[in-house]
């Protein structure tokens, strides 16, 4: 068979292929290359060659690629997690410089900004990155970089990416973009101007909550080749393993998500119905307060919702009462998941900065997975029944 680009292809079908035949055996899985070390018979490494795994792996390589084509991006680096590839890029900064970061954001990342990289000089400038006029007047002479998430965790803030790396290109900063909560299938921060792209890929592009993983995708070879020498340096370069099980995941990205997405919007409709259910969060519903930008900016709305309890007190209780849904950290994977963030993941944010984006102790976060609809339906029905 004659071996046509990936590039030639359309999205699904570039997805579906898993990067395209990967060597002259014809194998169409990727193969795992496990060796710790290469060959080189000249003193003098030669450009492009494999040297020692820590640097790069055939199978890291094959995953690496195929994030850079699923996102527009140039090139790729994959790492041990998501907070490892949020890590690497942080590197980038100098003591003194400031980072304008989302309000609203995954608890570890906030704990990463604030109890480790604070203690060496970089400040970060927490803000309501969804208010593009919020950003701009956070801005000093010392801002360096905005990173937002975008929808947010776990509130599904949707923050404007076009304009803000319009903002951030006009004062010389980066524009870091958090991609996990929709994958490169329903948004692509390249093409709106986002330098760097990162993903947990241990959530929808793995997808079957059975592996780690972290994505670095950049708009240039040369910032790629700046973030290399960090992962490099650091040592936090995923395994051939976890290569390969996060390639083979994205391969039914395609389906999984929008059939999670399709669940998402009825699921979203169903919880307003509840009589214990006071407010839904959910891109997709018309009264989310940024539903018009997500409209215009991702290509649907995910299949991530938050809802509010109207009884705080009650919600241990229905946290316990789920059969089904399973009651866990984690997202983007076929299982629905279910948590309370602010007895886990958002801990270690201030509860005045959790008060401000509405995060309380009667918010419910779900991950909607591909099980049937009408069991995810009795679940939720049962769990959160009044009586
Ligand atoms: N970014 C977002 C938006 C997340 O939700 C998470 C984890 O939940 C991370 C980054 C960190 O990813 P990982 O758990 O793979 O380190």
């Amino acid at each position: 068979m004659s071996e046509e680009s990936n590039l030639s292809f359309r999205e699904n079908t570039i997805i579906a292929r898993g990067g395209g035949i990967f060597d002259s055996t014809g194998s169409v899985s990727a193969p795992i290359y496990r060796s710790a070390t290469y060959v080189h018979d000249t003193l003098v490494h030669k450009k492009g060659a494999f040297y020692y795994s820590r640097c790069d792996t055939p199978t890291r390589r094959a995953l690496e690629k195929q994030a850079a084509v699923l996102e527009h991006g140039e090139d790729a680096l994959a790492v041990t997690s998501g907070l490892a590839a949020i890590d690497i890029v942080v590197r980038l900064f100098e003591p003194g410089d400031r980072i304008i970061v989302s309000n609203d954001l995954y608890g570890g990342s906030y704990r990463l900004f604030e109890q480790v990289y604070s203690r060496y000089g970089l400040k970060f400038d927490y803000v309501d990155t969804w208010n593009t006029a919020e950003v701009v007047k956070a801005i000093t002479g010392d801002t360096k970089g905005i990173f937002i998430e975008t929808p947010s965790n776990p509130m599904l803030r949707v923050s404007d990416i076009k304009a803000l790396s319009k903002i951030a290109k006009g004062i010389g900063a980066l524009l870091i973009v958090d991609n996990t909560f929709l994958s490169p299938l329903l948004q692509k921060p390249i093409d709106l101007g986002a330098d760097i792209v990162i993903h947990s890929a241990t959530k929808f592009l793995a997808g079957h909550n059975d592996v780690l993983a972290g994505l670095i995708i950049t708009a240039t070879q040369e910032m790629r080749d700046k973030l290399e020498f960090y992962v490099m340096s650091v040592g936090n370069a995923l395994s051939a393993d976890d290569a390969w099980l996060t390639l083979r995941g994205i391969e039914t990205l395609s389906v999984r998500l929008l059939r999670q997405q399709e669940n998402a919007v009825e699921l979203s409709r169903f919880l307003k119905t509840l009589p214990g259910v006071k407010k839904v969060w959910y891109p997709g519903d018309e009264e989310h307060p940024d539903h018009e930008l997500a409209e215009r900016q991702q290509k649907g709305p995910g299949s991530m919702i938050s809802f509010e309890v109207k009884d705080i007190s009650k919600a241990p209780r229905y946290f316990e009462r789920f059969k089904m849904i399973y009651q866990a950290g984690s997202l983007g994977g076929v299982q629905s998941l279910i948590s309370i963030p602010n007895a886990s993941l958002q801990c270690p944010i201030p509860k005045a900065q959790r008060d401000h984006t509405g995060v309380s102790d009667a918010l419910f976060r779900l991950s909607v997975g591909i099980e049937d609809i009408e069991d995810l339906k009795n679940d939720l029905g049962q769990a959160l029944d009044e009586s």
